[in-house]
């Protein structure tokens, strides 16, 4: 008889784990290994090796959390496992998936999934996401695309996939290229293949460095930037508005300067899609040709939840700011 490949399923919480308790409230308290086992979908796929985890909340999920989920899905791959499907909150899929991406560099796939509506309502989205899930982790076309995205029958590459919308399905979207693939009934189509994949190795026990994500508004008066070394933050990313700007008081006299002295200071845009400019406008105070002039980095299209990503990995592997800045050049055009 034809021999299933096997793969490992590593769940973490999230809604797709979930269901209404007692109290009203839904709870991560489901058996997604279990649930795996019982669908004759799953079972048609892949000998599904379920992995004992965590089961969380996604907003409650750290870079120690990414980390294990890498070791976890390294280990399961090295002992014969063909792909990894991790299940978790949708809230921090992007995060996860982008981080599993950089520390995963093998071909085999790494599938990340979760759910918008919880086991308890009508049209949970659970159960089809991670039959889809499966499908695709256990596909040969799916080899050497790097970490992916699976929900609502799309295939997302982690490097540019986002949650955008609070409750719809349909709410993982990449600006930049649209999904890469998509399931068509029971086949896995692929019709974009990234280009270039980066890596980068981080020791399983490295202690997370901790880096802040400041998203610029209106009016900002730029008082929290001199609380962050005293604070012990290693690393910012500024979530600059439209290409890469900043109020005039966050890039006060001396203030951007200080940061620059003390911890890498990136540069993202909080637009949501496109790069973060490096010269086009010139002439005032928090201007991207003003930032980059002061030693700020420049994040490319990298959006502030992945550069953050990439600058904590970065600076858990100790990293200096040389190789900070050459990463970055290197990672955010991705050309
Ligand atoms: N709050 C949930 C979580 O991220 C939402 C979800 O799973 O979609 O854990």
């Amino acid at each position: 008889m034809h021999k299933l490949p096997k793969i490992a399923l590593i769940p973490y919480g999230g809604t797709i784990a979930s269901a209404v308790q007692a109290d009203g409230s839904a709870m991560p308290t489901l058996d997604i290994g279990e649930m795996a086992k019982q669908m004759p979908a799953v079972r048609e796929i892949a000998e599904v090796v379920a992995q004992k985890t965590r089961a969380l909340p996604s907003s409650d999920m750290t870079v120690r959390d990414l980390i294990d989920i890498a070791v976890a899905a390294r280990a399961a791959i090295a002992s014969g496992c063909r792909g990894a499907v991790v299940t978790q909150g949708t809230d921090t899929i992007e995060e996860i998936a982008f981080g599993l991406d950089l520390l995963c560099a093998g071909d085999d796939p790494i599938v990340v999934t979760g759910a918008m509506r919880n086991a308890s309502l009508p049209s949970a989205d659970g159960p089809a996401n991670l039959i889809a899930a499966v499908r695709v982790a256990a596909s040969a076309s799916a080899r050497g695309l790097g970490a992916l995205v699976v929900l609502n029958d799309e295939i997302h590459a982690a490097r540019f996939v986002r949650k955008s919308h609070t409750a719809n399905p349909g709410t993982f979207r990449s600006a930049a290229t649209g999904p890469i693939g998509w399931l068509a009934e029971r086949d896995v189509r692929i019709v974009l293949r990234p280009l270039r994949r980066f890596h980068v190795t981080v020791p399983d026990d490295a202690v997370p460095s901790p880096v802040a994500l400041l998203k610029m508004s209106l009016g900002d008066d730029g008082r929290l930037l001199d609380y962050l070394a005293q604070a012990g933050f290693a690393g910012l990313v500024l979530e600059g508005f439209g290409g890469g700007h900043v109020p005039r008081d966050v890039a006060a006299p001396g203030r951007i300067e200080a940061l620059v002295e003390t911890m890498p200071v990136v540069l993202a845009s909080r637009a949501g899609s496109g790069e973060v400019l490096r010269a086009t406008y010139g002439g005032f105070a928090g201007s991207e040709t003003d930032l980059i002039s002061r030693g700020v980095i420049y994040a490319g299209s990298l959006d502030g939840a992945k550069a953050r990503i990439l600058l904590t990995l970065l600076l858990m592997r100790g990293a200096g700011r040389d190789d900070i800045r050459r990463t970055f050049a290197d990672v955010g055009p991705l050309s």
